[in-house]
């Protein structure tokens, strides 16, 4: 992860609205020097590194400014502690070297769409301008997901409006596009498939990260967590003709001005 950047808005203060109460949190996430392309927002630490890893590094290895947004600590959990996570994310962000990582501290396992919450994402949108937003797919079983999901939307159109009480320029971020986590064992039928065949062993170095979440108290019996992981990646990966893949939904039709883009081999 980069450090040092420096904020080019001279005050972080997302909402005039929502100032007092969440100042603390907002100008705790670290300085951004310009825009992001592409801004992941998720509900917990591990959920970006895990569902689309490969994207993330793929995206990074072709210059392209990346970060992620963590809208919870992600505690408590069985074997985890701020502590713990923190370094984990960390060491994360390194292994894939991120552009940006920050998180809204917004409260664990009772993620909600509020309005006090759109505020405060809107606000950052308007700060981050990332081109493309990567977030949850809107059907989950963890009601984290479904709510991050849902406040991304409801976020993504707050940040354009103008004539509102929002810190910042008006800001409509061009894309956005939902992926899947791992609590749902449903079949999606995604839009598009983004070939990760030469990133995913660095994502899965990147996923062992979060031991506390994918390795300590697990079964080590076939198939583990990380097998699960492994074998999904390799299931969309085999249905594009690659080794492996990450899918995305998207709820708009996605257009193309020529087919270069669509060959992945
Ligand atoms: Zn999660």
């Amino acid at each position: 992860m980069v450090t040092g950047d420096r904020l080019w808005s001279r005050k972080f203060c997302v909402s005039r609205r929502v100032e007092v109460s969440w100042e603390h949190e907002v100008q705790s996430l670290p300085p951004v020097e310009k825009p992001l392309d592409i801004l992941v927002i998720a509900a917990h630490p591990d959920d970006a590194e895990i569902s689309i890893g490969g994207t993330i590094i793929s995206c990074l290895e072709k210059g392209l400014r990346v970060g992620v947004l963590e809208l919870t600590s992600g505690e408590p959990t069985p074997h985890g502690s701020l502590e713990t996570r923190q370094a984990e994310t960390a060491a994360a962000s390194a292994a894939m070297n991120l552009t940006w990582r920050g998180n809204l501290d917004l409260p664990n396992r009772q993620l909600l769409p509020s309005l006090d919450a759109r505020h405060a994402l809107a606000g950052l949108l308007r700060l981050l301008r990332p081109q493309i937003i990567l977030t949850h797919y809107w059907e989950d079983a963890h009601p984290d997901h479904v709510a991050a999901s849902q406040l991304t939307d409801a976020a993504r159109f707050w940040a354009k409006l103008s004539r509102s009480d929002l810190a910042g320029e008006p800001f409509h971020p061009p894309q956005i596009y939902y992926y899947w986590s791992i609590h749902l064992r449903n079949h999606p039928q995604p839009a598009f498939v983004f070939d990760v065949s030469r990133q995913f062993e660095q994502k899965m170095k990147a996923v062992r990260c979060y031991k506390s979440q994918l390795l300590t108290g697990r079964s080590t019996q076939f198939p583990t967590v990380l097998d699960d992981i492994r074998d999904r990646a390799r299931y969309w990966g085999w249905s594009i003709g690659t080794s492996y893949g990450e899918p995305f939904a998207s709820r708009e039709t996605i257009g193309i001005g020529e087919f270069a883009g669509l060959k992945v081999k």
